[in-house]
């Protein structure tokens, strides 16, 4: 199943511009506010296993919102594709390095997001959306805790990321608008083989990264097993995975997002993310 948000609203959707109301649909079962859903997590897999007679009608797809508004947790993994930390110089890390964005950078599938500066990067990245909570559960059963996968871009400005002594991940990865997540949240039964999934990015349709998440250092199961056996993750809280090698700082030359730029992101069996990049308000200059 595929669920997204269209005016404040959950809705189940049909191929690419299918949808129907989810709590109308279901007489009023089900909840209507798209982050609800995911704390109802079993009731509607179960409510779907009766297998509905479902109204589907045209939407339209520009009006794909962020489809998880308000996790309370939004946790994202650092150096987990083999060929991004060869191309970042660090080596394969022993336990996942882990960060957060916080859930105010988080927006539509749709929304345009703004350059602030010239060290403005891309990070196409496989995104969890949990279903259940979890505490101290083992990869083997970290799936059945999933509700489904979206992509994601951990957008990232480099210059503040490397401001002083340490790294500012969570900073440099959490100004408004750079946490764009959809187009929608594909259930993982959805899925032949979850862990191997190819995804990308492109800038004005020339491809940035091209690679499957089979390269992951650490998979979802042990990313959800070493996150759960630290803290409790919560229905609707978000992973974000990492990202494949073709980041723009180290390309050669290095490559920034600049306003005008369109951010296309895919992955297989989920579908395309589409954000403009934005000069800020008062700027109408490329590349700020
Ligand atoms: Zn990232």
């Amino acid at each position: 199943m595929r669920i997204g948000a269209i005016n404040g609203r959950a809705y189940l959707l049909a191929g690419e511009d299918q949808g129907v109301d989810l709590a109308e649909a279901s007489g009023g079962a089900l909840p209507s506010d798209p982050q609800q859903v995911f704390e109802r997590w079993d009731d509607l897999t179960v409510w779907m296993a009766s297998a509905p007679s479902l109204a589907f009608a045209q939407i339209d797809p520009a009006e794909l919102e962020l489809p998880v508004p308000r996790p309370r947790q939004v946790f994202a993994i650092g150096a987990n594709y083999r060929a991004h930390a060869a191309e970042a110089g660090v080596a394969p890390p022993e336990q996942p390095v882990v960060f957060t964005k916080f859930p105010s950078c988080l927006t539509g599938p749709n929304a345009p997001v703004t350059v602030v500066s010239a060290k403005v990067d891309w990070e196409a990245e496989l995104v969890v959306v949990m279903g259940r909570e979890a505490r101290n559960v083992s990869r083997a059963d970290a799936w059945s805790y999933v509700a489904g996968l979206t992509a994601g871009q951990d957008i990232s400005e480099r210059a503040i990321q490397r401001l002083g002594p340490m790294p500012q991940f969570s900073m440099a990865k959490s100004l408004a608008g750079f946490g764009p997540i959809g187009p929608t949240i594909v259930s993982i039964d959805e899925f032949p083989n979850p862990d191997d999934l190819a995804l990308g990015c492109a800038v004005n349709g020339e491809v940035m990264q091209s690679s499957r998440t089979s390269d992951f250092i650490f998979s979802v199961g042990e990313l959800v097993e070493y996150i759960s056996g630290l803290c409790t993750l919560y229905p609707g809280d978000l992973i974000f995975t990492g990202t494949p090698e073709g980041v723009g700082a180290t390309r050669k030359p290095p490559r920034f997002l600049a306003a005008g730029d369109l951010l296309t992101t895919w992955i297989e069996g989920i579908g395309e993310l589409r954000n403009p990049m934005i000069a800020p308000a008062g700027q109408d200059g490329a590349g700020a």
